[in-house]
């Protein structure tokens, strides 16, 4: 079977996606490859039709190694709507279940199997492997999340640093590695760590123009939060990221007081709960998950319309890699983060106080600048976005930035007078102070530690009451993202100066910030712009509205009957085709995309039947 066939008859899809067809005919072709591919770019395609290739032409089993114990059971579920024999084996398998799998595995008679890397690497996996391996039925490797082998990466799993033993054992089985987000950095360990320096690599665009970027300041953190998903997220499914559990529980309780469908995940809750609420996220419509990180990945919603972060992650990898959870069907979907001076402080202390090599620490020190320059940037975030990821590109249109130019004023002079007067203060005192004494002395507060201390004599005392509390954090903050100023957590959080701090004190570093976070009322231009809405029903008149409702009420039947969620059966997108063009034949229906032959057969009449009665009155 051509890759081309088994992509319209398996899948149902017309044409291939960017590098695809690349990838797909290199590594059907036997060759090894990495593939790094932003979330939503389709990447698993690349290594199910060479697996389904594969086995056609007598090569035998594609292995499929994934960190996702949890998913498993959808990922297998989706190839099977598709008539594609794939099999998981994991801990959620009975005794009897894992002995028929492995029972097929043996004699050839599965296509995909999905295993976790601490499986794979067993004596026992291995020594199954090698018998296949003896017998010519050993086809491929397909290590997905690739970035899991790196410390350098987010999702570091130890277990994956085993995974050479695959190129070791079986050097003649190629090998296909795939990772959504990867700097340089994390990309030159995955190839080392994984021995792929003979891999072809295969690199797409990252850019995800769908999805629109906001930064906004943070002042009451959940109360924005719950006013953006109010004016621009109702009914719609989401994720928000926070940092603890604590507050992950905090927020999702706020959010339901407000009538708002939302569902607690982090590492805390007992498994069987984590699982539910995965589940419910995954097959119901409309929920929001407040998460820690420990959410996420793997999840291949199509529908998420938006990913908020309360607190700022640790790098722009994780940041990317989490906000690219929205809009994987294509449709616009919003990445909105807020950002403030705690966030700054606590993921600094964080590495300081990490017992990590000082090497190691410099290097999360230098991602976390790139990320703390992207949410003090002016300009376009997806041109840095992009730059982080080695791609040029212009202003986007679709940012906060771009959107709003957004005003700012020169703090330069600001920044040298709070310089001066941490400077001060430790000269007179002989030891530091914290954030908000230093900023009592610019406003020329008279405090009582500012009496005690005597720092009503500084000659900086009373130089900043121009300007107020809120902008003299504004102030520390851009200090602290450009590293011109540290916080001394060893020390009570005091502030010191640092080698930037000269340059800065001296003029040399033009400090520029913004005058106010873009206006509430602005953000609603979404709603008239020429962007298509993000409700795809939107896009049908009535009729069709009638058949897409009926559409779906069958879909969720259908998805129910097979535990299954409902995107797995059929996409939004496809029941949105089928309602628009009303086919009355098997004919009609062909070609619409996401319809390949196994859904045909399989579900064919019944659409039919759901479009017939919806078309008589
Ligand atoms: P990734 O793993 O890269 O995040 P997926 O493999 O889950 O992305 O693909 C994202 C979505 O795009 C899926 O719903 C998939 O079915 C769809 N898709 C992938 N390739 C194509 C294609 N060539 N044409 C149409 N849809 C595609
Ligand atoms: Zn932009």
């Amino acid at each position: 079977m051509s890759i081309a066939s088994i992509l319209s008859e398996v899948f149902g899809y017309q044409a291939f996606r960017g590098p695809q067809q690349a990838i797909i005919e290199h590594v059907t072709g036997g060759g090894d490859a990495l593939v790094l591919m932003p979330t939503g770019g389709g990447k698993s395609l690349c290594y199910q039709i060479p697996a389904i290739a594969r086995q056609a032409a007598g090569n035998g089993i594609t292995v499929v190694i994934s960190p996702l114990i949890a998913l498993m059971h959808d990922q297998v579920g989706a190839l099977h709507e598709a008539g594609v024999k794939a099999e998981f084996l994991n801990s959620t398998l009975s005794f009897e279940q894992a002995s028929q799998v492995e029972r097929r595995l043996m004699q050839g008679d599965i296509t995909l199997l999905y295993a976790a890397p601490e499986r794979v690497t067993t004596p026992r996996f291995l020594a199954q492997l090698d018998s296949l391996q003896e017998r010519g039925l050993l086809s491929l490797f397909a290590i997905d999340e690739a970035h899991c082998v790196s410390q350098w990466g987010h999702d570091f799993r130890p277990e994956y640093r085993a995974l050479t033993v695959l190129h070791e054992r079986y050097p003649t089985v190629p090998r296909i590695a795939l990772t959504a987000t990867a700097d340089a950095l994390t990309r030159a360990d995955i190839i080392e760590r994984l021995q792929l320096q003979d891999a072809r690599l295969f690199i797409s665009s990252f850019d995800r123009p769908n999805i629109r970027y906001t930064i906004v300041e943070k002042r009451e953190a959940t109360q924005q939060l719950l006013r953006f998903i109010q004016d621009e997220h109702m009914g719609d499914a989401g994720v928000v990221y926070c940092q603890s559990r604590k507050k992950v529980e905090d927020t999702a309780e706020l959010l339901c007081d407000h009538g708002i469908a939302a569902l607690p995940y982090h590492a805390g809750l007992a498994p069987q709960v984590r699982q539910a609420n995965q589940d419910r996220f995954l097959r119901s419509e409309g929920i929001v998950m407040v998460a820690t990180i420990a959410f996420g990945m793997g999840i291949d919603k199509p529908d998420v319309r938006f990913v908020a972060h309360l607190d700022m992650p640790k790098n722009i990898e994780g940041y990317y890699q989490e906000t690219g959870r929205a809009g994987r069907d294509g449709l616009p979907a919003d990445a909105w983060m807020c950002y403030g001076l705690q966030d700054v402080v606590n993921q600094r202390r964080m590495i300081d106080e990490s017992p990590a090599e000082e090497e190691f620490k410099q290097g999360l020190r230098g991602k976390l600048d790139a990320l703390l320059g992207l949410a003090e940037a002016t300009d376009c975030r997806r041109v840095r976005l992009l730059r982080y990821f080695d791609e040029a590109s212009t202003d986007c249109g679709n940012c906060d930035n771009c959107l709003h130019a957004p005003e700012v004023w020169d703090a330069t002079d600001a920044a040298r007078k709070l310089l001066s007067t941490v400077y001060r203060v430790q000269q007179m005192s002989g030891f530091g102070f914290g954030a908000g004494h230093i900023v009592d002395i610019l406003r020329g507060k008279v405090t009582e530690k500012v009496t005690q201390r005597r720092h009503d004599t500084l000659s900086t005392f009373g130089i900043g009451a121009d300007l107020s509390e809120t902008q003299w954090r504004a102030v520390l903050r851009q200090l602290l993202a450009i590293g011109a100023v540290a916080v001394d957590a060893q020390a009570f959080n005091t502030l010191a100066l640092t080698e930037v701090s000269r340059a800065v004190l001296k003029g040399e570093v033009p400090i520029r910030l913004r005058t106010s976070a873009p206006k509430a009322a602005t953000r609603k231009s979404r709603r008239t712009s020429q962007v298509a809405t993000p409700k795809v029903a939107a896009v049908l008149d009535g009729a069709e509205q009638q058949r897409y409702a009926a559409l779906k009420a069958w879909r969720a039947e259908v998805a129910k009957e097979h535990n299954l969620p409902a995107y797995v059966i059929f996409h939004d997108a496809t029941l949105v085709a089928i309602a628009q063009s009303a086919p009355r034949s098997r004919l009609a229906l062909q070609g619409i995309s996401g319809l390949g032959v196994r859904k045909l057969e399989a579900y064919g009449d019944a659409v039919l039947e759901v479009i017939e009665a919806s078309c008589t009155p």
